[in-house]
């Protein structure tokens, strides 16, 4: 997938252009981010925990400690990990699983795995010494490499597992958080580290009928393996003669088809928009490699990484995998003149022609293959990248219905309709995605800063931070987030970037004899103001893009909105902010009350 070498003709570029105009609009729902329904109320089942046994009870905890922490996904693990290297050891962690791993908790959908190099996703792991198996990590190597980090640094006597947060106030005279849980806890702290997580909330199509299925239903987060038989890694033996639907096909979606497809009797995959999916060149770690790396290495590799998937063309691609070859050409930079804007659209179409020229080469029915062609931008989508996705499709017993960019019309007690005809199915999947939403929206619980404020109503006219991690009027409130925060292909990257931070800021305050820290409002306006600016390119790109959740369906967003904006920039460009934040001994941007 070079693009310099393929002399592409302006005209094909053009009609490219065309025809995602036609795509795009196609799929544009006056209803936007409403298309979607939460698990409540009807699906409140959909959101239970099917991992741990029914039944568990503990005796109530009451106790203060200098830091909780929400989450233990790896935000909340490495904010823990972070504090014990830093010598804070008096803290809680929260967390409403039965054990850490947050996403790799809940997502244990067959075929689950990360498509970024192990390498660089898994944190930590010059501290843990662990190799792991393959380039591309499984689910469950993930959640034992979780269990791992919790062990090495001892979390698990810290954690209040299968618990949830319920409030969560600041007590004025006091200068402590109070949090209280859903298990009649009641921890008083100096500080709290929201690490809620950010894809976790899972979300239903809103497709009318969808309550009337009689059949078994699941969002893919949930996974019933006592209904399907089988394991993550082991074939869903009870699928034999079944009739399964999935509905969506997403990240999720193409690496759940090929699992159940050797599985089921029947596979139907109900897609509104085809996902781009590259190839991915799975393979088992090599040894010697790994075991020659000097000191720092991984570090090295986690940055150089980004550097390749945020366009900037570091001069050796480590990692030189697809997602570092796609991504190397920021294709959504506002070009410099029009030449360049020419060339950026050239090396972005030839990228995605590719895809459709590699989908025609695998896909032997031609209809299907011209159905999974994906027509919009490069980075419009979180690209895939997958061996077994599109080969599913040329099994027999695999049908791709295609519904034409306007999503299943709508859902009977036997199964999904599209264009009037009815697919009956014994199981139905939700591959529907997850919830982006500010911060406060998805936590479940709405934190009470100074004067008893809300952070729903403190935040009205949409999120005010600095750095997307302290908000004023919540002193000592950090948060691990994406709501004026940043974000990364490697998500990792960024969560072990501001975790140390909130790790620092902490360890400062205490050994400063600082009692209260939050940043001022002059503070959280310069911050936005750094967030617009960067937004141009990006915002300019997307307007062009097919809908989705990174671009908030392409509904129209007010003020509010935009406030909520992630820090378009690459995660070391962010960590760079941080940084300088920092090292800056006037402490810059914040109001602070010492001790006494
Ligand atoms: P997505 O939101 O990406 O996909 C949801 C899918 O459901 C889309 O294909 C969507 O179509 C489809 N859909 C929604 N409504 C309807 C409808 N009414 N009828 C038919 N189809 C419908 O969710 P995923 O869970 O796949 O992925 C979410 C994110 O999770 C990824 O982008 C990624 O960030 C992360 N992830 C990461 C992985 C990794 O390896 N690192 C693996 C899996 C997920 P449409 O596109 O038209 O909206």
């Amino acid at each position: 997938m070079t693009p310099e070498n393929a002399a592409t003709d302006d005209n094909a570029v053009e009609a490219a252009k065309e025809r995602y105009r036609v795509e795009r609009e196609k799929r544009i729902r006056a209803e936007g981010k409403s298309q979607y329904s939460e698990l409540s109320g009807k699906f409140e089942e959909f959101n239970r925990d099917p991992y741990v046994e029914p039944g568990f009870t503990r005796d109530a905890q009451v106790e203060e400690v200098d830091v909780v922490i929400v989450g233990g996904g790896f935000g909340g693990m490495l904010e823990a990990a972070n504090l014990r290297k830093l010598g804070i050891n008096s803290f809680r962690i929260i967390e409403k699983g039965g054990d850490f791993g947050g996403t790799w908790y809940w997502n244990r959908y067959p075929g689950a795995m990360c498509d970024v190099e192990s390498y660089v996703y898994l944190p930590m792991l010059e501290d843990t010494g662990y190799m792991p198996t393959k380039k591309y990590a499984q689910a469950p190597e993930i959640f034992a490499y979780c269990q791992l980090l919790g062990r090495r640094f001892d979390l698990y006597e810290n954690a209040l597992f299968q618990t949830e947060v319920e409030d969560m106030a600041w007590d004025e005279s006091a200068e402590r958080w109070v949090t209280s849980t859903t298990r009649n806890d009641v921890i008083t702290s100096k500080f709290v580290v929201i690490a809620g997580g950010v894809l976790h909330k899972a979300k239903l199509p809103g497709i009318p009928g969808i309550e009337n299925y009689e059949g078994r239903g699941f969002h893919t987060s949930r996974w019933d393996y006592d209904y399907t038989g089988g394991s993550p890694s082991e074939l869903m033996d009870k699928l034999a003669g079944k009739r399964v639907g999935i509905i969506g096909t997403g990240a999720t979606a193409v690496q759940v088809v090929p699992r159940v497809a050797e599985a089921a009797g029947e596979l139907f995959v109900f897609q509104r928009t085809p996902a781009f999916v590259g190839y991915r060149g799975q393979g088992p770690t090599d040894e010697e490699w790994f075991k020659s790396q000097k000191p720092g290495w991984q570090d090295e590799r986690i940055k150089n990484f980004t550097r390749a998937v945020c366009g900037e063309q570091p001069n050796e691609n480590l990692v030189g995998d697809e997602w570092t070859t796609v991504m190397w050409t920021d294709t959504t930079k506002v070009p410099d003149s029009p030449e360049e804007g020419a060339d950026l659209e050239r090396i972005d179409f030839e990228l995605m022609e590719a895809v459709r020229n590699r989908i025609a080469s695998i896909v032997t029915d031609a209809d299907t293959a011209a159905k999974l062609q994906p027509w919009y931008g490069v980075r419009c989508k979180r690209p895939c990248f997958h061996d077994e996705y599109l080969p599913a499709f040329n099994r027999e017993n695999v049908h791709l219905i295609d519904t034409n960019g306007q999503g299943v019309e709508r859902i009977t007690k036997n199964g999904p309709v599209v264009d009037g005809v009815e697919y009956p199915v014994d199981m139905l999947i939700y591959a529907s995605g997850f919830e982006v939403a500010p911060t406060y929206d998805r936590l479940g619980f709405d934190p009470k800063g100074r004067g008893g404020v809300a952070m729903t109503e403190s935040w009205g006219e949409g999120p005010h931070t600095m750095h997307g991690v302290m908000s004023r009027d919540f002193p000592n409130l950090l948060m691990i987030s994406t709501t004026q925060g940043g974000f990364g292909t490697n998500f990792v990257h960024y969560l072990t970037e501001v975790s140390k931070h909130c790790a620092l800021v902490i360890k400062m305050c205490l050994d400063s004899g600082i009692a209260e820290i939050e940043p001022t409002a002059g503070a959280e306006e310069d911050w936005f103001m750094v967030l617009m600016g960067k937004v141009a390119g990006v915002g300019a790109y997307n307007a062009a893009c097919t809908p989705g959740y990174l671009n908030a369906e392409q509904q129209a967003g007010d003020m509010k909105a935009a406030r909520a904006a992630s820090f378009m920039g690459s995660v070391e460009e962010y960590a760079n902010h941080l940084i300088r934040w920092r090292e800056n001994v006037e402490l810059a941007g914040v109001d602070v009350v010492r001790v006494g």
